[in-house]
């Protein structure tokens, strides 16, 4: 039926069998082999062409191969690309004002990858909790809230309440208590004497794109600001355009105490990962008590002030607005059409499936039979996050190839009622020039 994704052509079928039997098997990737890629779309080791609706979970946020961003990485090739910190170097300081003015607070933490943010940024408040706020030592606490995802560090999933994430890598750090994502009240009765910070991702993305309730934001930050304790705004995916603002945040009005950066950060090109805050916070840090040989690199940070300069510009944000208004539209269509429910910010959506007609891996499967690539959230969900510089037209023709997939499966379903009318799966929009 589709030429595409044909698992068992020699290429394909060789690379996928080398994969398994020599890669550990943490994941358990859709069967494509990606050799290529340009902006939104990616071309497999057989010549068929994908729209990417992932973005590598939004680290991919300017296209693939984005060509300022690579213009930005080759110059620096050609000067230095790693010294450690143990020296200094000419694009450490200018990344770092960047990145710092475009946040507006005072101070970066470079690092690599977010998990080591989220690690830095937890070392970080719980050394301000014992020298500045006066906790006991040893007695710190953080708040983080159910249903997150911060890392697969041995720390970070200490506090997921993600069975796979966490079971049997204990034991596990102690200093963390969670309250419900979105309870405002709940987080009021966890704070006292010993908190030092709430941890939180202002829209959670691998749990589905789930949105705070209205208000909630703003609670967390007066709650914090009257216990005394630090908001740190997990940003690692939603920052950065994603939603339409540079930080997520913004939508919200709220300023919490520290941001954490990542993913598009490194303009898909290398991990660069940030804690931003100001210096009364991030200044709890001297000499030798942290530190990364690879974070702050001269090639990340050329690569990452090429992200910021681009950020500064505005274009992104609101491209991933105008889209994200597109793409809402097309989705809401398909609410009661094989969708319960759509939640959606800028240029990111979570899409609940009807689980009638299956799971969000088998609409994923669907969807990759006929180019497009997503991936599945937690269980009935899948989650929409397309590269910013994807067009209006392609934005159109994977929404419509969503309809058309779920009213595949719909079909296919043994007997009963379909939950979606038969459509035709359209014809990929044309390989845009150049
Ligand atoms: C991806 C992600 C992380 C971890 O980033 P890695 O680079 O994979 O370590 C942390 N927090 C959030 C919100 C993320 O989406």
């Amino acid at each position: 039926m589709s030429l595409l994704a044909d698992a068992s052509s020699p290429g394909v079928a060789d690379h996928l069998r080398l994969t398994d039997a020599h890669t550990a098997h943490n994941y358990a990737p859709l069967p494509v082999v990606i050799a290529a890629a340009e902006g939104a779309w990616v071309t497999d080791v057989a010549g068929n062409r994908y729209l990417d609706c992932l973005s590598a979970y939004s680290a991919v946020n300017f296209g693939h191969r984005n060509e300022r961003i690579l213009a930005a990485a080759r110059a620096q090739l050609d000067r230095v690309t790693l010294t450690s910190r143990a020296f200094g170097h000419d694009q450490l300081g200018p990344f770092c004002a960047e990145l710092a003015e475009l946040v507006g607070k005072q101070l970066v933490l470079p690092m690599n990858t977010g998990a080591e943010a989220v690690e830095s940024a937890i070392k970080v408040a719980r050394k301000w909790g014992y020298q500045v706020k006066g906790v006991p030592d040893g007695l710190a606490t953080i708040i983080v809230a159910g249903g997150n995802f911060h890392g697969r560090t041995t720390t970070i999933i200490s506090f997921s309440d993600d069975p796979d994430a966490r079971a049997d890598f204990g034991p596990y750090t102690p200093g963390f208590r969670t309250v419900p994502y979105g309870d405002a009240a709940a987080l009021a009765d966890a704070i006292d004497e010993h908190t030092v910070a709430v941890l939180l991702e202002p829209v959670q993305g691998e749990a589905g794109v789930i949105l705070p309730p209205p208000g909630y934001l703003g609670r967390v930050r007066e709650l914090c600001t009257r216990g005394n304790v630090l908001f740190i705004a997990d940003e690692i995916q939603s920052g950065l355009a994603r939603t339409g603002r540079t930080l997520a945040c913004e939508h919200y009005g709220v300023v919490p105490d520290m941001y954490l950066l990542g993913k598009a950060l490194g303009g898909g090109v290398v991990p660069v990962s940030a804690v931003v805050a100001d210096a009364d916070v991030l200044g709890v840090l001297q000499p030798g008590q942290h530190g990364s040989t690879f974070g702050g690199n001269p090639l990340a940070c050329a690569v990452g002030r090429a992200v910021v300069a681009m950020l500064g510009t505005g274009e992104y944000q609101h491209r991933a607005r105008r889209l994200g208004e597109h793409l809402h539209r097309g989705l809401d269509a398909l609410v009661g059409r094989g969708v319960t429910a759509v939640r959606c910010l800028g240029l990111w959506a979570g899409v609940d499936i009807d689980p009638i007609l299956g799971t969000g891996r088998e609409v994923c499967e669907r969807l990759l039979e006929h180019g497009v690539l997503a991936k599945d959230a937690h269980g009935a969900t899948i989650r929409l996050a397309p590269p910013l510089v994807v067009e209006p037209d392609e934005l159109r023709w994977a929404v419509a190839t969503l309809h058309a997939a779920l009213a595949e499966m719909s079909r296919d379903l043994p007997q009963g009622k379909p939950a979606a009318s038969p459509v035709q799966v359209p014809s990929q929009p044309v390989w845009p020039a150049g």
